[in-house]
């Protein structure tokens, strides 16, 4: 129970690796707060959760668009009594070679995964920083490293991710506030769902682990950066991919 008493925030909760960091915030004992659009997605999710008596609250939002974001981390504000953990998990992808790349999917994919961490990071650093203490995570990628042929607009803002992690580590720092990354390979969710069979087995190739990883492996280093075992860890960037790209 290394999170009892926390209040933390879950963006792109609904599926994916994002299910798996709520699920185990509320089992290590945090009040979670879901965003993400679909609300019909996270209320069918999470219903038989609160009826155990997990305490997470949802917040229909597209975190790519800056008055929701506003409005929603007001509510946000308005129903906790304190905000102490915001993980950015939100994230798309739209591939392809860049000759053919339409301006949208560089766009979407720049403001779904890179822009909202900007916007929620900055509606909600104030609160957390009066409090002198918390922990932001962001979810970054391992083509964020080391870059992927068909994917520019994303490794691009899972770059940018990485980049705006150690500045905010570096601003927030003195007002107790830790910033970090996780840098996941290939996990199993709905988005690799989407690679064709050959891509699949090239990447399991080049992971020395020799299997694709699980999003509860990703939400289990979200638990240790939001907790108190990782506080004097900010600034990093830790990765979760079997040794995808060492
Ligand atoms: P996923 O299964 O496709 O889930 C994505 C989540 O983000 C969903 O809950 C989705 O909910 C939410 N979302 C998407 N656009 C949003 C928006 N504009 N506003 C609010 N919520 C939004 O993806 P995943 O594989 O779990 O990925 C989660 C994160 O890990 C992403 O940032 C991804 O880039 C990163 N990652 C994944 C892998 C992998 O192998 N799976 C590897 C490296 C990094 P709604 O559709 O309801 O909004």
């Amino acid at each position: 129970m290394e999170l009892i008493g926390k209040h933390i925030i879950v963006t792109g909760s609904s599926r994916g690796i994002g299910r798996s960091i709520v699920r185990a915030c509320v089992e290590h004992g945090a009040s979670v707060y879901c965003v993400s659009r679909n609300e019909m997605d996270i209320v069918s999710e999470y219903t038989p959760l609160c009826a155990q008596g997990a305490s997470i609250k949802f917040y229909p939002c597209d975190v790519s668009d800056e008055s929701a974001v506003k409005t929603t981390f007001e509510s946000i504000l308005k129903d906790a009594p304190h905000i102490d953990g915001l993980v950015n998990n939100a994230g798309i992808a739209k591939d392809g070679f860049i000759f053919r790349m339409p301006v949208e999917a560089w766009n979407s994919v720049i403001d779904t995964n890179l822009k909202s961490c900007f916007l929620t990071t900055r509606a909600i650093a104030m609160p957390m920083a009066k409090k002198r203490a918390g922990s932001i995570v962001n979810i970054s990628s391992i083509v964020g490293v080391i870059g992927n042929a068909g994917q520019s607009n994303y490794c691009a803002a899972k770059a940018g991710i990485i980049g705006l992690t150690k500045s905010l580590a570096r601003e927030l720092g003195g007002r107790g506030l830790r910033v970090n990354a996780i840098a996941p390979g290939f996990i199993e969710t709905d988005m690799t769902e989407a690679l064709s069979e050959d891509h699949r087995k090239t990447f399991i190739k080049s992971i020395p682990l020799a299997r694709p990883g699980s999003s509860e492996e990703v939400a289990k280093t979200c638990v240790f950066l939001l907790s108190s075992y990782a506080s004097y860890i900010t600034g990093e960037t830790i990765r979760v991919s079997g040794g995808l790209g060492v």
